[in-house]
């Protein structure tokens, strides 16, 4: 079984807990270390027995915290060569940096993390699938594009963390300057509802459990957007599907390879 929770998602700040019975991570953390401990607390987690952080892009909303969580809590920061090359400086000293190339896979305990190439104005940017006894978790954020490598990569996962960050229409009457607008509308931008609802449309199969839709924006998107269109992709499929908040965390998901994706929430 692996659990999991959006601690946040948006550009105020990503962070992934993800944990199994004997084995917990983080995946980014642009959260300062009282937000992160907060909404750790609030899905029923601590930081105690943490192993290992990994991070897919060196932008803040995905670092900013990185350098001082590692510094107190000393554990391994994996990234890949052009992400720590390309950290921002506020980050600061990380004590144990441990590179890799995109496609390796990793180990933590017995889960095992599969880097993959995404698309993304960013140095040499990642995302992964996690594995765990038969479980498998696929995560697409901040990418431009779904290619076919993200296809494959992410087929056969029980649950999914996919990026649905603007709708088209409502990017292209954005108050954000023409620029930026360009920026995340590129192929090496965010990934639309639409790209996202094709993406998930190759990804259907009887053991996928849970989609968690996220990276929402919040001046080119609408959660009843986001949600509208993905909920039409799954029809009558059995999987749930959640849509991130930037601030709050999402429920603590615990997705196994053969049963139905439950959740619990801890206040
Ligand atoms: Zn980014
Ligand atoms: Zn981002």
């Amino acid at each position: 079984m692996i659990r999991f929770s959006l601690l946040g998602s948006g550009s105020s700040g990503n962070a992934i807990v993800v944990a199994t019975s004997d084995t917990k991570i983080l995946i980014d953390n642009g959260l300062s270390f009282k937000q992160l401990e907060l909404r750790l607390k609030l899905v029923g987690e601590t930081l105690d027995g943490l192993k290992a952080i990994f991070l897919t892009h060196e932008h803040g909303d995905h670092v900013k915290g990185v350098g001082v969580l590692a510094r107190r809590t000393k554990v391994p920061v994996f990234m890949s060569e052009g992400t720590f090359a390309n950290l921002p400086k506020g980050v600061g000293t990380i004590p144990c940096v441990q590179c890799f190339e995109s496609g390796d896979t990793l180990s933590v305990g017995a889960m095992t993390l599969t880097s993959f190439r995404v698309d993304h104005d960013a140095a040499d940017p990642v995302s992964y699938v996690v594995r765990s006894g038969g479980c498998q978790l696929g995560i697409a954020t901040d990418l431009g594009k779904a290619t076919h490598l993200v296809r494959q990569r992410l087929q056969g996962s029980n649950a999914l963390v996919l990026e649905s960050n603007y709708c088209p229409e409502m990017l292209r009457h954005s108050p954000y300057p023409a620029a930026v607008v360009q920026r995340i509308g590129s192929p090496q931008g965010h990934l639309s509802n639409p790209d996202m609802n094709s993406l998930l449309a190759d990804l259907l199969h009887d053991e996928l459990h849970l989609v968690v839709a996220v990276h929402i924006s919040q001046e080119n998107n609408t959660v009843e957007k986001a949600r509208e269109m993905a909920a039409r992709v799954l029809g009558s499929h059995r999987a749930r599907l959640h849509i991130a908040d930037q601030d709050a965390p999402s429920p603590m998901f615990e997705v196994t390879a053969a049963a139905s994706a439950q959740h619990r929430r801890i206040a």
